[in-house]
């Protein structure tokens, strides 16, 4: 735990302009030696190892998802930036208006300032690190508070960054709320929030004090939709390994369900068989199976449990799963029919392995009810029909979308990743967050001629002439 005056001590380092500046000119060569570093301690083998120990302890995230889902990723946005930073460091060109003949004009890319990251604990080495790396690619200096939840990851990722830099270029801030509201007090020229939506706002009041800029990943209720013209078994199974790939735990999970009546039957008996075939093949039950993850503590927990029993006792029916053991946090995916608006599971985002499933008729139908909730995240078509897809991605607004795909703009560098107002604001990944990190600075330079004094006064007929001309007045 860090006390108030070490975050001002550390924010007061950070933020010194000798140091902000130092960064700010940071060479190319020097951006990557850095960033190569970050590399080399993932790829040792024993840091590794603390690594995904940590992760078990904290999530008990199998050593298989660790590197799909953890190490693969970062190490893949680390590659992306080595490849591209050169290029996106240089000045950008952009041409002049006919009114500015004999300027150039381009945008430099330079640093921020100072940063504050703040992460959360379902995904805590990517979701901390992906935004680092390209932090440090923009030249800032960084504070890094993540999770308090996901402790022994926190921990390593403290560890690892003291191995590694020096506090004035990026620093480490372990704690929880009493700490990120100290960090929050103080005015960080760029705040990289990933969470709730509720802490996401709380997050940006704060940063309104400061003005400081604020990119905001958040999450929300990602449904699926399911239109009846693909094919049920790859739908159902995509959808299974969604909504249980972390418990649940994912914030472009599929959130809920929304299918044609007639194909309801087959999709439930097809996801059944998909979670059975991964996670049950001995039948020993999932609370036995290494690959089933558990919900992170007892508070969430108890969030999803209550999300449960409030849909059952307005009358949702549980077709399939249900089981769950507190003591062990473990809870079976459960798929629920009967579901109506009215219950919380309709209403809050799950963010566990509770899978509800709403029926439809018309199209028009899904759209009228997406409108009525806030865009989500993503929102993910399932379909084999040109014109149902495009009916669906003209008349729904979300971060992302995913045709006949669950969960993967994440994992292209050159997509905007992010949410929408409930769901977040700004996007990151590849260039968009090192253009999120910098500061675009404008230039225009003269290169011959002095076509300003044209407008000085005393004004004369023949130029305004001129510009009515050029505009068509
Ligand atoms: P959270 O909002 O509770 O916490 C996130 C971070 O904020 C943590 O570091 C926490 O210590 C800090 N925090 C908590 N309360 C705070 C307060 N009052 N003031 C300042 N800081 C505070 O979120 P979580 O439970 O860690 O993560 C789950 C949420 O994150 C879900 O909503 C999920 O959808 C979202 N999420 C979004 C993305 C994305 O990329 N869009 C990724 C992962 C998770």
């Amino acid at each position: 735990m860090n006390s108030k005056s070490e975050i001002n001590r550390i924010f007061k380092l950070q933020s010194d302009p000798i140091n902000t500046t130092r960064l700010r000119n940071s060479s190319y060569k020097e951006r990557v030696e850095k960033i190569k570093r970050l590399e080399s301690f993932i790829l040792n083998e024993s840091n590794h190892q603390i690594i995904a120990d940590a992760l078990y302890k904290d999530l008990r995230k199998p050593n298989e998802e660790v590197i799909t889902t953890e190490i693969t990723p970062t190490l893949l946005n680390i590659k992306h930036v080595l490849k591209n930073l050169k290029n996106w460091m240089k000045d950008e060109h952009v041409p002049s208006p006919i009114t500015m003949v004999g300027m150039s004009s381009y945008v430099k890319y330079e640093s921020k300032g100072t940063l504050l990251l703040i992460s959360p604990w379902n995904y805590p080495i990517f979701l901390s690190l992906y935004p680092l790396i390209y932090a440090i690619a923009a030249g800032n200096a960084i504070i890094l508070k993540p999770s308090e939840i996901s402790s022994y990851t926190s921990k390593a990722i403290a560890n690892m960054v003291q191995t590694i830099y020096e506090e004035h270029e990026v620093a480490v801030v372990e704690g929880s709320v009493e700490e990120a509201t100290e960090l929050l007090k103080l005015p960080f020229n760029h705040i990289h929030f990933t969470g709730s939506p509720n802490v996401g706002k709380i997050v940006m009041k704060a940063a309104a004090e400061n003005l400081s800029g604020v990119t905001l990943e958040l999450g929300g209720k990602s449904p699926v939709i399911i239109d009846g013209t693909g094919d049920t078994k790859e739908i159902a199974e995509k959808t299974a390994w969604g909504k249980t790939l972390n418990c649940g735990q994912t914030c472009i999970a599929p959130d809920y369900v929304l299918i044609q009546e007639k194909e309801l039957e087959s999709f439930i008996s097809e996801f059944k068989t998909a979670v059975n075939k991964f996670y049950n093949t001995h039948n020993n039950g999932l609370d036995k199976a290494a690959e089933y993850g558990r919900i992170i503590d007892d508070k969430n927990f108890s969030r999803v449990e209550t999300i449960l029993n409030d849909a059952v006792k307005k009358g949702a029916t549980i077709v399939f799963g249900g089981r769950h053991i507190k003591e062990d946090k473990f809870m079976e995916p459960t798929l629920l029919t009967n579901v109506t608006n009215d219950m919380l599971v309709m209403q809050e985002e799950i963010f566990g392995p509770i899978l509800p499933i709403m029926t439809y008729n018309k199209n028009s139908d899904v759209i009228q009810l997406l409108q009525k909730m806030p865009s989500p995240l993503a929102i993910y078509i399932m379909s084999s029909k040109k014109k149902n897809i495009e009916y669906f991605l003209d008349h729904t607004v979300s971060g992302g979308v995913g045709i006949n795909e669950l969960m993967l703009t994440p994992v292209n560098p050159g997509l905007p990743f992010g949410g929408i107002n409930n769901s977040g604001m700004g996007k990151s990944g590849g260039k968009h967050s090192f253009t999120d990190f910098s500061n675009e600075k404008g230039i225009v330079k003269k290169n011959f001629g002095n076509l300003l004094k044209l407008v000085y006064p005393p004004y004369k007929k023949s130029i305004f002439k001129y510009f009515k001309h050029i505009v068509r007045l």
